[in-house]
């Protein structure tokens, strides 16, 4: 507690509050230390592979916002997550999910090819990505889980996870992911399909690409699937 004669009263409970709250009285140092202390981030948790899912179904459940998951695979243990997920999308939860695209030996087994349907029955968005190694959960722009494992697919393997907090954090991690402009994909220019996935190629362009089996075939033959470049935020 900083009291200075005159002036009133600034709480240090006051300096840090959820993004939802409203702004407490600060006054100009105690605006100007919020600011300093919003950038900072709050380790909370160090997880292994067996704490990881209690804490990570705590944080599904208190979700109450935005949910965005980049989990590379898509098996088995999608199934014990399904019911969270379900619930935290009857409730309002906007879920976005990036996984790896279909060309990858694993993600393409039958078996995973029906888990990755039933999760885009319950989720607002799965987008593939070429290539995708990220592991990354970010819940309401406060929590972030970040570390080696997947989420959406982890069975024996040893992983660590860090549950990160801090809004500031948060949301430049969403933006360094490019999170708004990824999760909603164009139709396909040439087929109007929607099974559009996302590829990098040298020199950092992005772009949305058809993978629609029946797409790939050009009028004159050849396997030249449909791109388009993705246009980032400015500055970016
Ligand atoms: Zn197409």
């Amino acid at each position: 507690m900083v009291n200075t004669p005159g002036v009133r009263v600034l709480h240090a409970r006051n300096l840090i509050t959820p993004p939802t709250a409203s702004v407490p009285y600060r006054g100009e140092f105690g605006s100007a230390l919020a600011e300093v202390l919003g950038r900072h981030v709050e380790v909370t948790e160090i997880e292994d592979e067996r704490g990881f899912y209690r804490a990570f179904s705590e944080e599904i459940r208190r979700a109450r916002r935005s949910l965005w998951l980049w989990s590379p695979w898509v098996a088995t243990r999608l199934n014990s997550l399904l019911p969270d997920l379900r619930a935290a999308a009857d409730r309002g939860v906007r879920i976005n999910v990036f996984i790896r695209a279909d060309t990858d030996k694993l993600q393409k087994q039958e078996t995973n090819q029906v888990l990755i349907a039933e999760l885009r029955q319950v989720v607002d968005t799965v987008v593939p990505v070429y290539e995708m190694h990220q592991k990354i959960v970010v819940i309401d722009e406060q929590t972030v889980l970040l570390g080696s494992l997947n989420s959406l697919s982890q069975k024996s393997t040893r992983e660590i996870m860090l549950t990160m907090r801090g809004g500031h954090f948060a949301r430049k991690l969403l933006e360094h992911e490019h999170a708004a402009t990824f999760a909603d994909p164009p139709s396909c220019g040439r087929c109007g399909g929607d099974e559009i996935e996302i590829r990098r190629y040298k020199k950092d362009d992005w772009v949305w690409r058809c993978y629609a089996a029946a797409c790939k075939t050009t009028p004159k033959g050849g396997t030249n699937a449909w791109n388009q470049k993705i246009r980032l935020a400015r500055g970016r």
